[in-house]
């Protein structure tokens, strides 16, 4: 399709402005533009078409169902849209005094209460903007109580090699020195590597739980415990959480702190880089070094307070409020109970689904998963050559979204689905038959598959250019 600036014509509008009747006021010529502002001149029509085609070439939740794991791809209720849209909550402004946006604070206060009774946590900062962030945040807090508390020669951060891969980057970016331990067969922490990992120069630990292996850690308070014994704090990555609503608290499990992926779990939308909402929740010993500015109630009022020791700020005012506001409305609107209803059937979903498929393919593990699992190809790509990511191609011309290939890399021809609880079994049949007829095909019509996919605007577009040198703006713009 063309760019919108490939159909402009100079002078074409879509309006028609009333003939002025008041005094015309000149600018003076200092204040204005020395250079016309190229933007695309188009009719209405054009510009509705333009993005009516986008439109058709996106493929969201609302066009078919999006397995991608480790991304909780569920559908989000469309009322959350229209309770962000109050007045109350957008005619707002980050500068208006306290006493104005009570309403407001309520919320963020509310969304913390009911947060950290969901987690066992104390406290919670809104401002991350999303889950990476969340950790970046959640290691400095580590640090900032390390420091005080005579551990700032603790250098190293523990990383079992199922983390998410943001865990690493996370401890290296605060500064810390990483050391990787490998998991168990069954794909648990391997308790003796971890015990001759800890020592005095570990800061801390940062676990993926479930981990990318859909799997629960069943050491989980043995694990907290040698980091404790051995000095360090304990870092929950909870972008996972949708497993384990309501069934268990990383708070009880021994964790310091954690952080959530609102824009995953508690249904925010997300997809395209953002916004999002990573909420760090904390336990009591790292509540005075929350960035940002906390909701406290004094004198019957809420009123924003700098937590004493705190980091500073991670982001601008209060994070990404209308974000995290549609969390409140998630969470307000299906209950404790029905959050516990909410994991147990995304459980369900992953288990029905790794049932239909795995008498037709291996899984990474086995037994019973979490929220997510992870299916590898390596048996059909050593005896046809067909690969993980055929069988994804495949699945766009079945109008079912790919899962996440290639990871966690720990697994060779990895496909990990997390089909959701929004999911009814009518489509997890539909697309279980779907994806079995592409493994089947595999075996009768490799080279079908390697072309694949055809009924997409684009097929197989070169992924590693596209993601080094990505063309993200329109290049004759200077021209
Ligand atoms: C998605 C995810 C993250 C990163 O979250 P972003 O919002 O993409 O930064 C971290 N850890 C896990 C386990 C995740 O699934």
């Amino acid at each position: 399709m063309k760019l919108i600036f490939e159909r402009s014509v100079p002078g074409r509008r879509c309006y028609i402005l009333p003939k002025c009747d008041v005094p015309f006021e000149d600018i003076p010529d200092d204040m204005k533009r020395q250079k016309a502002l190229r933007l695309p001149e188009l009719s209405e029509v054009d510009i509705s078409r333009h993005y009516t085609t986008l439109n058709k070439q996106v493929f969201g939740v609302n066009c078919g169902f999006y397995p991608l794991g480790s991304c909780t791809m569920k559908y989000n209720p469309a009322v959350h849209e229209e309770i962000v849209g109050f007045p109350g909550f957008q005619a707002i402004h980050p500068l208006q005094p306290d006493h104005t946006v009570q309403g407001c604070l309520k919320a963020i206060e509310l969304l913390k209460v009911r947060l950290c009774e969901l987690l066992g946590m104390d406290s919670m900062t809104f401002q991350p903007a999303a889950g990476a962030h969340g950790e970046f945040t959640g290691i400095l807090l580590i640090k900032a109580y390390l420091r005080d508390h005579g551990g700032e020669a603790r250098d190293k951060i523990i990383v079992p090699d199922s983390a998410h891969g943001t865990n690493p980057a996370t401890a290296n970016m605060c500064g810390y020195k990483v050391v990787n331990i490998p998991s168990a067969p069954d794909g648990s922490v391997d308790l003796d590597a971890l015990r001759a990992a800890v020592g005095p120069d570990t800061a801390g630990l940062m676990l993926t739980n479930p981990n990318t292996l859909g799997m629960f850690d069943k050491n989980i308070l043995e694990i907290t415990n040698i980091v404790h014994e051995a000095g360090g704090l304990c870092y929950y990555d909870g972008a996972n959480m949708n497993a384990i609503m309501g069934t268990v608290r990383p708070g009880d499990m021994g964790f310091d702190v954690i952080h959530l992926n609102l824009h995953k779990t508690f249904s925010t939308p997300h997809g395209g880089g953002g916004p999002g909402s990573g909420a760090v929740g904390v336990k009591e010993i790292l509540v005075d070094y929350l960035p940002g500015k906390d909701t406290v109630k004094e004198n019957g009022e809420f009123v924003l307070k700098e937590p004493p020791k705190s980091i500073g700020s991670v982001r601008s005012f209060n994070g990404n409020f209308l974000v995290y506001l549609r969390a409140l409305a998630y969470v307000l609107s299906l209950g404790g109970k029905g959050l516990h209803e909410a994991s147990q059937n995304a459980v369900l979903n992953a288990n029905y689904l790794r049932v239909l498929l795995k008498p037709h393919c291996r899984t990474s593990n086995e037994g019973i998963c979490m929220h997510e699992f992870v299916l590898t190809i390596e048996d059909l790509h050593k005896k046809y050559g067909v690969s993980a990511s055929d069988i994804a191609k495949g699945m766009l011309d079945c109008g079912v979204h790919p899962p996440t290939m290639y990871f966690p890399l720990i697994v060779d021809e990895a496909l990990m689905f997390e089909p959701t609880e929004t999911e009814t079994k009518e489509v997890l049949d539909e697309s279980a038959e779907a994806i079995i007829g592409l493994l089947k095909q595999a075996a009768t019509d490799p080279e079908a598959l390697h072309k694949a996919p055809v009924t997409t605007p684009v097929g197989r577009p070169d992924e590693v250019t596209a993601a080094r040198s990505p063309i993200i703006r329109y290049m004759d713009f200077d021209a």
